[in-house]
């Protein structure tokens, strides 16, 4: 499948007034697909794609905004569920290449994957100062309790915040159900409240009520404006190892046997523990000596893995594991493609990856 981009409204909403237009904030909103834009089919009552230009003819709403929005489109609408790295690239190099036009950018994406999407977009973005909020929504636009116009909205007021001519917001966020995440610490946790998404080891950036609150003290502020870079390479020869009581040495065996694999999540238990037995042991040893690269991240939804707190992980700590911290899934597999993309010296590779690169990871104690 290749993506192909429809610009479909020119600067669509301008609020008047010639003074206040030089300055008003320029926004892109960018369509990628998902349930926001989507209708059902009444022959089969399955969700199906819609054309864009119907998701705005929902929202008038959107011309009270004090801003402009420039709105484009894939060709083709996609569930994320069909989202891999290609189009990750895609999307950083549609603002990538209209980064200088505009001063914020927000994209409708399905929620199955954005927390995907959003960690991986947040890595490949170096020296990033302007908004980049993703959004999407549990029930498509047109359904009469819909969230999507909520959402919508409230990324767009987002996108557009200024305070003194700066950016308020000037990192990837995830905006759903009246908060606002750094995107790369949230996961999916619902797949049908309105509040689908969580923030499991880092608070809010800011929330959406009466008032827009932004938490300033959390959000990342560059100390100064370095040239913006997208970094493209993405390695996804990596595979994610959830454990389970009753684990086989033939399923462990065979899935750190698979050829030409660089990296490995392991989803352990709790705080970072898995079986001690020697053949599990053995298994991960040979792998990374072989310099197949294997992070320590917990099956559970909150917390930290800590390596050496209980003896069911001594032997992990000493093969070499790297400590995934309080990392999500989502954002360990996201900075494990981009790392090896980066083609990072063997030696320095469990260093960088646990050092704090896009505000992913609280620091080690
Ligand atoms: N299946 C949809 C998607 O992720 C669900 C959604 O948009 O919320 O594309």
């Amino acid at each position: 499948m290749y993506f192909f981009l429809v610009n479909l409204h020119h600067k669509l909403f301008q609020n008047s007034g010639t003074d206040k237009m030089a300055k008003i904030p320029h926004i892109l909103l960018i369509y990628t697909g998902g349930t926001i834009g989507m209708v059902k089919d009444y022959k089969t009552g399955a969700l199906k794609i819609f054309n864009f230009d119907k998701l705005l003819k929902h929202i008038p709403e959107l011309n009270q905004l004090n801003c402009t929005i420039h709105s484009i489109s894939l060709e083709e609408p996609i569930d994320s569920s069909n989202m891999n790295p290609d189009n990750w690239v895609f999307i950083a190099e549609i603002i990538e290449k209209n980064y200088e036009k505009f001063d914020g950018f927000v994209i409708l994406h399905g929620s199955d994957t954005m927390s995907y999407t959003a960690s991986a977009i947040s890595f490949m973005f170096e020296n990033l100062s302007k908004p980049v909020i993703f959004t999407g929504s549990q029930l498509p636009i047109g359904d009469l309790r819909t969230d999507a116009k909520e959402n919508l909205i409230t990324s767009i007021e987002i996108a557009a915040a200024q305070e003194n001519g700066e950016p308020i917001v000037s990192e990837v966020c995830l905006y759903f159900e009246y908060k606002l995440y750094r995107a790369n610490r949230t996961t999916k946790i619902n797949a049908e409240h309105f509040e689908a998404f969580t923030s499991p080891n880092f608070p809010p950036l800011g929330e959406s009520g009466v008032h827009l609150k932004f938490y300033k003290q959390l959000i990342y502020k560059p100390k100064e404006i370095k040239p913006f870079k997208v970094r493209k390479r993405l390695d996804n020869n990596i595979v994610i190892l959830k454990i389970f009581p009753g684990i086989t040495e033939k399923v462990v065996g065979s899935i750190l046997g698979i050829e030409g694999l660089k990296g490995v999540i392991l989803e352990t238990f709790g705080s970072g523990n898995a079986p001690t037995d020697k053949w599990f042991v053995n298994l991960l040893k040979e792998t990374i000596n072989k310099g197949v690269h294997i992070i320590n991240v917990t099956q559970c939804i909150g917390g930290n893995v800590i390596m050496g707190q209980y003896e069911t992980s001594i032997e992990l700590k000493k093969v070499g594991i790297i400590n995934g911290g309080d990392i999500t899934t989502e954002s360990a597999l996201a900075k494990l493609m981009y790392l090896l993309g980066e083609n990072i010296p063997k030696n320095e590779f469990k260093s960088i990856f646990e050092t704090q690169l896009r505000g992913e990871i609280s620091a080690f104690e």
